[in-house]
């Protein structure tokens, strides 16, 4: 655990932009809370892509990082750190991503 960890979790929640996650996975390998998992872009979530998001998608055959633990972020930022692409943000966890 990083000591900038906030001693409970729920106050924030880590989002992935969709555009940028290029499925390199540091952010699976980083986190204290097993808050992330790779996974497949569905047909909504590819739908909402912009061309570069497209195009990192097909390069990536639609894997990305998904919060699938999102509840569990003590808000370290050591996600938001490691992303090469700077895909990661945390926002308060009552306000809808
Ligand atoms: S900020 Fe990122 S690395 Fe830290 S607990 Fe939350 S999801 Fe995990």
């Amino acid at each position: 655990m990083s000591s900038k960890c906030a001693p409970e979790s729920g106050r924030v929640v880590p989002v992935v932009d969709r555009n940028r996650c290029g499925a390199k996975q540091d952010c699976v390998t980083v986190c204290p809370f097993g808050v992330f998992a790779m996974g497949v872009l569905g047909p909504a979530e590819r739908a909402g892509l912009s061309l570069k998001g497209r195009i990192k998608a097909f390069v990536h055959r639609g894997r990305q990082a998904f919060a699938v633990n999102a509840d569990q972020c003590h808000a370290c930022g050591l996600c938001v750190t490691a992303c090469p692409e700077q895909a990661i943000r945390l926002v308060p966890a009552n306000i809808p991503s």
